[in-house]
């Protein structure tokens, strides 16, 4: 078996597969709102869920892990426990940089190499090493293996990820464009090509049966699709055949769209400015990465509280909601130009798996590229890969599954039959 760990800003998730069994998924968990004075572990085993309350660090929720493992029986002998049937560990990390593009065993030297990538993804690399330095004291035994969010974007072409700065800040300092998500952004573009094949080649008007058409491989080699990865942090792929040619995010996390703390796109020219106001660049950092995107407009960064907030008339959480909207659907015009059209739109993650309204919001306005969703299917709740929209360019809901990605990567990786 398989245990996967993902260290997100304000939660960690595990998984335990059992790959060798048709990748069931034996176990999972969530400690969510990490930092928050309202914190929930939920963990599920055998179709039973037990809640918790929680309070405390990424530390705190890595031993309650722990700790359930430890207390689930072997299923299969009845003794020992879950722990003990652990035979690799995957972990997501979220920048490799350009040293580390493929999913990799976990030695000193690749700790070493993450530690110094921490101030490119200063939320998130010290979050994932704690992970996986707590993770090797209780699993020694076994190896690990990071897989890292910035691979997917590996196939971006040069005049997309380079910036148009002095061209030595690139070749002496690898200032360029990474992209993250990329587990995600992979997973969930690969389900909806692989299920709903039929569905991407719709240029032609061809309604492909079970068995593809002539040319229906060809064709699907240059579908084009964009996917909405929107969670406490924000990111859009635009995918042609299934690889990555542009993404939102870049050398850092920081880039692109609004998010739940961070600010996303905004003038270059704004840190002299704040500087000359007297800010510290350390401060200035700190503004952007945790105190600006959703929370710097309306003092709340989760949506759901944001969108309760709007219901009862709160004039900065409609500010928010409706600059997070637009910029979005302005991404969306930008990568569908960037490809020439667009085949499929895909939401998923937190927000785009279940705020129905936010997807209707970035939605509207875009009829001009196919996108029409239906009310109807857009309010279905489910966790299932789905359709809200079946117009020119078809609109799906997938949700994500980047644990079952990393566990297949790790196993890629180790080699093993688990
Ligand atoms: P992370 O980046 O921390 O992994 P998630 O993918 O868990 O984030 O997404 C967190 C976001 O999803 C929060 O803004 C949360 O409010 C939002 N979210 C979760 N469930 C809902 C819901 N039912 N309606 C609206 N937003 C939701």
């Amino acid at each position: 078996m398989i245990l996967t760990l993902n260290a997100g800003s304000s939660s960690l998730k595990f998984s335990v597969f059992n790959l060798a069994a048709g990748e069931e998924e034996v176990a999972n968990g969530l400690v969510e709102r990490i930092g928050s004075a309202a914190g929930q572990a939920t963990f599920e085993i055998g179709g039973e869920k037990q809640r918790l309350d929680f309070q405390g660090d990424h530390g705190d929720a890595l031993s309650q892990i722990g700790g359930f493992l430890r207390k689930q029986s072997r299923r299969t002998a009845g003794q020992g426990s879950m722990l003990d049937e652990i035979k690799a560990v995957g972990h997501r990390v979220v920048h490799g940089g350009e040293a580390l593009q493929q999913p990799t065993i976990i030695t000193s030297e690749v700790e070493q190499t993450i530690e110094r990538l921490i101030p490119l993804a200063p939320l998130h690399n010290p979050v994932n090493l704690q992970g996986i330095q707590l993770a090797k004291e209780a699993l020694a035994n076994v190896p690990h293996v990071a897989v890292f969010d910035t691979a997917f974007h590996s196939t971006m072409p040069d005049h997309a990820y380079r910036y148009p700065v002095p061209n030595e800040w690139y070749t002496k300092h690898g200032v360029r464009k990474y992209g993250f998500h990329g587990t995600s952004h992979a997973y969930v573009s690969a389900v909806a090509r692989s299920r709903y094949a039929r569905i991407l080649v719709p240029r032609t008007g061809q309604v492909l049966s079970s068995a593809p058409a002539a040319g229906a491989e060809e064709e699907k080699k240059h579908d084009k699709i964009i996917t909405l990865h929107l969670g406490n942090g924000c990111s859009a792929a635009a995918i042609v055949g299934g690889k990555c040619v542009d993404t939102t995010m870049g050398l850092t996390p920081l880039e692109g769209l609004m998010m739940g703390t961070r600010a996303g796109d905004v003038d270059p020219g704004l840190a002299s400015y704040m500087h000359g106001l007297g800010m510290s660049v350390a401060d200035y950092d700190k503004a952007l990465n945790k105190a600006s995107g959703l929370l710097g407009i309306a003092a709340e960064n989760d949506m759901r509280t944001l969108l309760s907030m709007r219901e009862e008339g709160s004039a900065s959480a409609r500010l928010a909601i409706a600059m997070f909207v637009y910029r979005l659907r302005k991404t969306v015009g930008a990568f569908a130009a960037a490809m020439g059209g667009i085949d499929a739109l895909i939401f998923t993650a937190g927000i785009g798996e279940n705020a129905a309204v936010i997807r209707a919001e970035v939605c509207e306005g875009l009829g001009f590229l196919g996108i029409e969703i239906s009310t109807e299917l857009n309010a279905i709740r489910n966790n299932e890969p789905r359709f809200i929209g079946h117009g020119k360019c078809p609109v799906l809901v997938v949700p994500t599954n980047e644990e079952l990605q990393i566990a297949r990567a790790t196993a890629a990786v180790i080699g093993a039959a688990v």
